[in-house]
């Protein structure tokens, strides 16, 4: 029977972060992925806006970046579409738009309000997060040092910070800027892949959160997801890292609380000390692990934890090269956005609550040539049901026609939150492996009593987008994993 130090469950990039940092220290690694293509959930994104100082020292690697320019369309229905341009320095300028100067300032000063409090957030987000009762001393230096920053604030911008946390961003919006396209822009940023409206408590703090981890307010497209994957991949490679593709794992052996071996789907049994596991948490818990391995309360907490997806991926490949209606198709490298104002999130959003196809969902595309990727947000996951796909599509199809001049579509795919939990094995098929909201976020991420990386079994770890600091490409949750582990076993 084979033996492997560690054996990680799942190819998506933290896992794969994870195997180069512990083949780095001399580990025998063995990745198992359920699919063809490494990468996983990084497949379907189209923007990299950060790489963090501590993946980059840690894996030493260099990443290139992206030469065509970030701009943000925001897309108006009488044509009179808002144009931003984000440079390196995280400026924003307008390009083009009908909001009044005034609203184009507040704008700005919301955005430099909101960067601020992110740049606090930011030194939480790559680090462990601290437990509050512990009492380790790095825990307790922890907490006192997210204490000192917020208090460094000074007391104006704290009272603000502490303020607007747990507000919606409808209401921080509406006490500043009068224009809908604006409103509209804002308020989709902050509730992109969740189960929030913009009138949700906590719309803020998501929004906060992503512009810690992604070193930006509007995701863009810094850098080439594709590179970064190769990179990783290829450490992997050198690293003598076993890379075994189109195998599943499905069960992790434990023995004594500890764990012992996996099977796989094809019968094969690997035999290991210790385990990352990169699929949602859970599914780790209760198809891998096994209820019977967890106390009921454990498990009660697990079935509790959110993981309901609402983003679907549409792919759609027209006849000619795609022109945007008034719009200058030098703007045309970046994102468009269609989420034209608060209502509207508000209805979509509503629509998602119940588990129902909202007619007009929120759009988010980015064109190359002929060839359209959009992520369609709220559409929700459905639990013993399915999707009349053909309708999301037809919708979809049916807004892009405001926008786009007159183009024959040749072919269309979809695939909805229940397709990627078929095709990736993640709960709900969830953006982030779970909702971003404050009960599931820093140390509480996933849930009480897994949360620093580390779960009730011995030997088996968490380094999903489950864990902290949660989804998007960072590498941090497969880079803190890793270290955990090794810290647990004496060669941290
Ligand atoms: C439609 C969509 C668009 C997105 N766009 C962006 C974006 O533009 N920018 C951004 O930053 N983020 C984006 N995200 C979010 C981001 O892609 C994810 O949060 C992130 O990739 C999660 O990475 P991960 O390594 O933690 O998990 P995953 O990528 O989900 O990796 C888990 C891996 O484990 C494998 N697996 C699961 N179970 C098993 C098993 N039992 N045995 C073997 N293998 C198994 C899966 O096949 C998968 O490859 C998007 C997500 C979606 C769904």
């Amino acid at each position: 029977m084979k033996k492997f130090d560690v054996i990680i469950i799942g190819g998506g990039h933290n896992g794969l972060v994870a195997a180069c940092v512990l083949s780095k220290k001399g580990k025998k690694v063995l990745v198992i992925e359920k699919n063809e293509k490494l990468g996983g959930l990084a497949n379907y994104a189209e923007s990299l806006s950060y790489i963090s100082k501590e993946v980059i020292d840690e894996l030493n690697i260099k990443i290139e970046k992206n030469v065509s320019e970030n701009f943000i369309s925001a897309l108006s229905e009488d044509l009179n579409h808002t144009v931003l341009k984000i440079n390196d320095s995280k400026n924003i300028e307008f390009l083009q738009t009908s909001a009044s100067n005034s609203d184009q300032k507040n704008f700005i000063n919301l955005i430099n309000k909101y960067n601020l409090f992110a740049r606090t957030l930011r030194s939480f987000m790559f680090k462990r997060p601290p437990r509050v009762k512990s009492g380790s001393r790095s825990d307790i230096w922890q907490l006192f040092s997210m204490g000192f920053k917020v208090r460094r604030l000074g007391k104006k911008n704290m009272r603000e910070l502490l303020r607007v946390i747990g507000l919606n961003i409808a209401d921080d919006l509406e006490d500043n800027i009068e224009s809908n396209t604006l409103k509209g822009l804002m308020s989709n940023e902050a509730v992109i892949g969740t189960n929030l409206g913009a009138r949700s408590p906590g719309s803020i703090l998501n929004l906060l959160y992503n512009q810690a981890t992604n070193n930006s307010l509007f995701r863009i497209n810094k850098f080439n997801t594709n590179s970064f994957l190769n990179i990783i991949e290829n450490i992997c490679k050198k690293n003598n890292v076993e890379i075994q593709t189109n195998k599943t794992v499905e069960k992790i052996n434990i023995l004594n609380q500890n764990v012992n071996s996996v099977l796989l789907n094809t019968g094969e049994v690997i035999e290991t000390s210790a385990i990352i596991s990169n699929t949602d948490p859970k599914t780790t818990y209760l198809e891998l692990v096994g209820a019977s391995n967890l106390d009921t309360d454990f498990i009660r907490r697990t079935k509790n934890y959110r993981t309901k997806g609402t983003v679907a991926k549409v792919n759609i490949e027209f006849e000619s090269e795609i022109k945007i209606k008034n719009l200058d198709s030098s703007y045309s490298s970046g994102k468009f956005v269609y989420a034209p104002d608060i209502k509207y999130i508000e209805h979509a959003f509503n629509d998602n609550k119940y588990n129902k196809l909202s007619l007009n969902p929120c759009l988010e595309f980015y064109i190359n040539k002929n060839q359209l990727s959009a992520n369609v947000y709220f559409i929700p996951y459905l639990i013993n049901s399915s999707h009349d796909k053909e309708k999301i599509l037809s919708n979809v199809k049916l807004i892009l026609e405001k926008f786009i001049e007159e183009n024959q579509i040749i072919s269309s795919i979809i695939e909805t939150p229940n397709d990627i939990e078929n095709k990736y094995n993640i709960y709900g098929g969830h953006w982030s492996h779970g909702d971003m909201e404050i009960d599931q976020l820093l140390m509480m991420r996933p849930f009480y009593g897994s949360s620093q990386y580390s779960t009730p079994i011995n030997g088996l770890y968490l380094c999903s987008a489950g864990t902290h600091p949660g989804g998007g490409i960072t590498g941090i949750n497969g880079i803190n994993a890793a270290k955990q582990l090794l810290k647990v076993q004496g060669n941290g």
